[in-house]
C-alpha cells in the first residue's frame, strides 16, 4: 500500500515495488496508479474513506503487509501569517493521515508477525524550515511516530522507518522560483536536486527482508544536505 502514488516521489516508489513483484495498492485522490498497481481514490484525512481503501486493497491482493505512508502536502507561510486552516490542513495529511494508515495497516502485519511502514518524512523536519513551521513539525512527528512503532510492534517482526528526502525534482518542487532552487542547490553538498527513483531506491531496500533489524531510523536520501540532522 503506498499513499500518494500517482505521481512524483510515490509514483516512483509503486513503480519500484511493481518491477520487485509486490501486488501494489496506490491511494491518491483521484485513484490514478501507474501501471501494474491498483489504483483507489481515497482522501487520507477521511477515516472512511481510509477504511474503504484498505478493504478494497485486501480483498484484490491480500492483507497489507507494507505500508509505504508517502501522500503530504505543503501550505508554506510565515508564523505570524499562518492561519489555522493552513495548520490543519498539514497537520491533516501529513501527520493524522499517516497515523491513519498505519493504525489501519497495523492490525494485519500483527497478524501475520511481518510488516514494513515507511513513511516519506523531509529533511526539513529536523533541519528546520522558515515558512514551514506546519510541514516540518509534521514531518518531525513521523520520526516519533515511526520510533513509538517500532518500540510497540518491534517484537512482532514489524519495522517502522522514516526515510527523509532533501530537495527532489517534483511537482512539489517544481513551484520553487528559480534563485530559491539555485539558493537550495548551493547548500547541498551533491550540487543538484535529487530524482523520485532515488528516493524509491531507499524505501525498496527498507521494505526488503536484508532490512528486517532496521527500524526506528531515519534515513536521509538528500545528497548531503542535513548531515548532521
Ligand atoms: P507531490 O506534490 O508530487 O505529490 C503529492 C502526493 O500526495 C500526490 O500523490 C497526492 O495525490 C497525494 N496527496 C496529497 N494529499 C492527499 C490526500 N489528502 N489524500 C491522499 N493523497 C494525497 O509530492 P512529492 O512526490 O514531491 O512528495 C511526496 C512526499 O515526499 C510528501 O510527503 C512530501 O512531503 C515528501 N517530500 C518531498 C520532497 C520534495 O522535494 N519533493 C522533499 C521532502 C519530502 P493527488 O495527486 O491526488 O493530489
Amino acid at each position: 500500500m503506498v499513499t500518494g502514488g500517482n505521481r512524483g516521489i510515490g509514483a516512483a516508489i509503486v513503480q519500484r515495488l511493481v518491477a520487485a513483484g509486490h501486488k501494489v495498492a496506490s491511494l491518491d485522490m483521484g485513484g490514478e496508479a501507474p501501471e501494474g498497481a491498483l489504483g483507489i481514490p481515497c482522501n487520507v484525512t477521511d477515516a472512511e474513506q481510509v477504511e474503504a481503501a484498505f478493504a478494497a486493497a485486501e480483498q484484490a491482493h491480500g492483507p497489507v503487509e507494507i505500508l509505504v505512508a508517502n501522500a503530504g502536502i505543503t501550505k508554506d507561510q510565515l508564523i505570524l501569517r499562518m492561519t489555522d486552516a493552513e495548520w490543519d490542513a498539514v497537520i491533516g495529511v501529513n501527520l493524522t493521515g499517516v497515523w491513519r494508515c498505519a493504525k489501519r495497516a497495523s492490525r494485519s502485519m500483527i497478524r501475520k508477525r511481518w510488516g514494513r511502514m515507511v513513511f516519506t518524512g523531509s529533511v526539513v523536519g529536523l533541519f528546520g524550515s522558515a515558512g514551514q513551521v506546519n510541514y516540518s513539525s509534521s514531518k518531525a512527528a513521523l520520526v516519533g511516530m515511526a520510533r513509538s512503532l517500532t518500540r510497540e510492534l518491534g517484537s512482532r517482526g514489524v519495522t517502522a522507518n522514516v526515510v527523509a528526502p532533501g530537495f527532489i525534482n517534483t511537482e512539489m518542487t517544481a513551484v520553487l522560483p528559480d534563485d530559491v532552487v539555485a539558493g537550495y542547490k548551493a547548500q547541498i553538498p551533491a550540487g543538484r536536486l535529487g530524482e523520485p527513483d532515488e528516493i524509491a531506491a531507499a524505501v525498496a531496500f527498507l521494505v526488503s527482508e536484508d532490512a528486517a533489524f532496521i527500524s526506528g531510523a531515519v534515513i536521509p536520501v538528500d545528497g548531503g544536505l542535513g548531515m548532521g540532522h
